[in-house]
């Protein structure tokens, strides 16, 4: 992804609005690229901001590292859909064995 297609992208990062590869692709790119990180973090920092102080939260919100909070939580996202994805593989193919299993048993009787 070059740095024209990341820009384009900030605004729906920042509201969540990226299909999995796209926000993948994304986060990829912002980490490598200074620049992009740069001005993501301060959009993301004004849209917070903004939230915050129509919501009188201003005192109590903590802006510090919000992009790497955002980022780390996309990351333990996508460990959590990992294992999850794992686990109901591993059950699929529990039960394909078993059903085979009980197939090869009745057809050899
Ligand atoms: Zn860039």
């Amino acid at each position: 992804m070059d740095c024209l297609k990341a820009t384009s992208m900030i605004r729906r990062f920042i509201s969540d609005d990226l299909k999995r590869r796209e926000y993948k692709e994304f986060v990829r790119h912002i980490q490598s690229c200074k620049e992009c990180y740069d001005e993501t973090e301060v959009l993301l920092l004004v849209e917070k901001a903004d939230t915050a102080f129509f919501a009188d939260q201003v005192q109590s919100y903590d802006f510090s590292d919000l992009l790497k909070k955002k980022i780390e939580s996309f990351e333990k996202e996508t460990f959590r859909r990992r294992i999850l994805s794992g686990v109901i593989l591993t059950g699929v193919l529990l039960i394909t064995i078993l059903l085979v299993a009980i197939l090869i048993f009745y057809l050899n009787r």
